[in-house]
């Protein structure tokens, strides 16, 4: 029979990366409670609606990227691109924002994006997020930046920038958005053919081009910071000067924008030099529309999202990683079938225990049986043959220094607590 691959743009994480996993996902909840984060699960898949209003129809997101499908009750589906607009559309369902005026929240789990599959680029992705719901002031933009900074150095990412931009409020964006179209207009068949198209949905988005023509051009174009207004201006220089207080390192980008609509005033990406041309490897920013665009009450927010695939690709290059120095405590090796029962009796005394057994399977010779108790690196091998088992004894084999002695069932089990 042939074989079945997975779906391009998807990778199983098997037992021997597993690892890595648990140590960024340990060290961000250990972060994330520190800080009084709670956890929210919302379902991987959504009205596709839910994405439409939020995410915005001029991006990439939801023009070319979303996996959705129309399910057997003709409803239309799609499986959740990014976390915000689920964790905003489960806020506003569940009135969590009715006992409290704030919510602190973290979530981590797959997301997809049919995007062309490249080195840290997946179709299916995993990302750990926090959002900061609630407060319209810089205080929120502050704690938001430093719970995304702790996390990235609780995983050892000390080498990586921090960009800061503002994207200003409704009107100061109006205005660029203005002045931008213009001189863009003024240059338009300067532009590469992506960008003309964006032109007219999404001009801002422009200026995350990749084009080198278009980064050209764009280096005199008008910049955002420019057009902000009193409001804008006040909130962002109160995070900036913040920033400076707690010797947090950032640069300022005025050319960072984020991909999706629903964003204003600050908004930031972590980079890192080690990732290649997916260089970004976590990013977020204000929310302040979107909770009344999914019908709740007029509420800001602020939320960040971390990549996995990239945070781990990066901590490969470090030589971060410890190997996986996973072992287990008893390996139970049996001289024939007949001790089997036992051996399984022995093995759940030692898990009940709070220890490790593995009882042998294969009904391989004890040569072989050894043989595997070493692979895996067992601390003890407990062989049980015709003597042991009349006896209601074990013989017990310390496999680090090879001794090895028989003893009575009983006095091993009161060994064991
Ligand atoms: P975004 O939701 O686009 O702001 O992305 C936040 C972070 O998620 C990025 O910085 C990446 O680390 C990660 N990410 C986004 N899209 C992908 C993807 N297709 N494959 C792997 N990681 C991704």
């Amino acid at each position: 029979m042939e074989k079945i691959q997975s779906i391009r743009g998807t990778k199983d994480i098997l037992p021997d990366s597993i690892n890595l996993w648990h140590y960024i996902f340990d060290k961000f909840n250990q972060v994330s409670n520190k800080f009084n984060y709670k956890e929210i699960r919302t379902p991987i898949f959504e009205k596709t609606e839910v994405f439409h209003r939020s995410i915005g129809e001029g991006t990439d997101i939801v023009n070319k990227e979303m996996y959705t499908f129309t399910d057997k009750g003709g409803e239309s589906i799609t499986l959740r691109p990014e976390a915000t607009a689920a964790v905003v559309r489960s806020i506003v369902q569940n009135s969590i924002l009715n006992e409290s005026p704030t919510a602190r929240l973290w979530y981590f789990g797959p997301f997809f994006r049919y995007e062309r599959p490249q080195k840290g680029r997946l179709r299916q992705f995993h990302q750990y997020g926090a959002e900061l719901i609630g407060s319209p002031n810089p205080e929120a933009d502050i704690e938001i930046i430093l719970l995304a900074n702790d996390l990235v150095k609780s995983i050892g990412i000390e080498d990586y920038q921090l960009l800061i931009n503002s994207l200003g409020n409704a009107n100061s964006r109006k205005m660029y958005r203005d002045k931008l179209v213009d001189f863009l207009n003024e240059n338009r068949d300067s532009l590469s053919a992506d960008s003309q198209a964006r032109l007219e949905i999404n001009p801002l988005r422009i200026l995350d081009s990749k084009d080198e023509n278009d980064i050209e051009l764009l280096a005199n174009a008008p910049v955002i910071l420019e057009s902000l207004d009193e409001e804008s201006k006040i909130h962002f220089d109160f995070v900036i000067n913040t920033l400076d207080k707690l010797n947090i390192k950032y640069e300022i980008n005025n050319r960072l924008v984020r991909g999706l609509d629903y964003y204003s005033h600050t908004v930031f990406e972590f980079r890192s030099n080690h990732l290649g041309s997916q260089d970004s490897f976590g990013g977020g920013g204000r929310y302040d529309n979107l909770i009344e665009n999914l019908g709740g009450k007029s509420t800001p927010a602020i939320g960040f999202a971390f990549g996995i695939e990239r945070l781990i690709l990066i901590l490969e290059t470090l030589n971060k990683l410890t190997a996986n120095a996973d072992s287990i405590d008893y390996y139970i090796l049996t001289q024939n079938s007949q001790y089997i029962p036992f051996a399984f009796e022995i093995a759940e005394i030692i898990r009940s225990n709070d220890k490790s057994a593995i009882v042998e399977i294969m009904r391989r010779s004890i040569k072989a049986q050894m043989r595997e108790a070493n692979k895996l690196n067992a601390k003890f091998a407990i062989i049980i043959g015709e003597s042991e088992f009349e006896n209601q004894s074990i013989t017990i084999k310390d496999l680090t220094n090879s001794t090895q002695e028989t003893i009575d069932l009983s006095k091993f089990l009161t060994s064991l607590t």
